[in-house]
């Protein structure tokens, strides 16, 4: 079975994502927010396209000082 295409990227894209980091043994795919304070998203896929960690911060557009929401690794890929 083929793993899910991410959400936001068109299958076309996420075609030519997989097709040019091929060689990677993970893939990072970055989410600004719609706005400057919002929640930024990073992600890993593997190389099969499994989804495999998230990094989920925001900013203070204040103080520019982030905080980190949420980090996640797939157990199978911890170390
Ligand atoms: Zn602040």
């Amino acid at each position: 079975m083929t793993p899910p295409i991410p959400e936001n990227v068109s299958p076309r894209r996420w075609r030519w994502i997989r097709l040019t980091t091929w060689h990677k043994e993970v893939r990072f795919l970055y989410w600004p927010p719609p706005r400057p304070t919002g929640y930024r998203n990073l992600r890993m896929f593997d190389r099969d396209g499994y989804d495999i960690g998230r990094l989920v911060w925001v900013v203070c557009d204040g103080c520019r000082v982030g905080r980190i929401n949420k980090i996640s690794i797939d157990p199978d890929c911890h170390r």
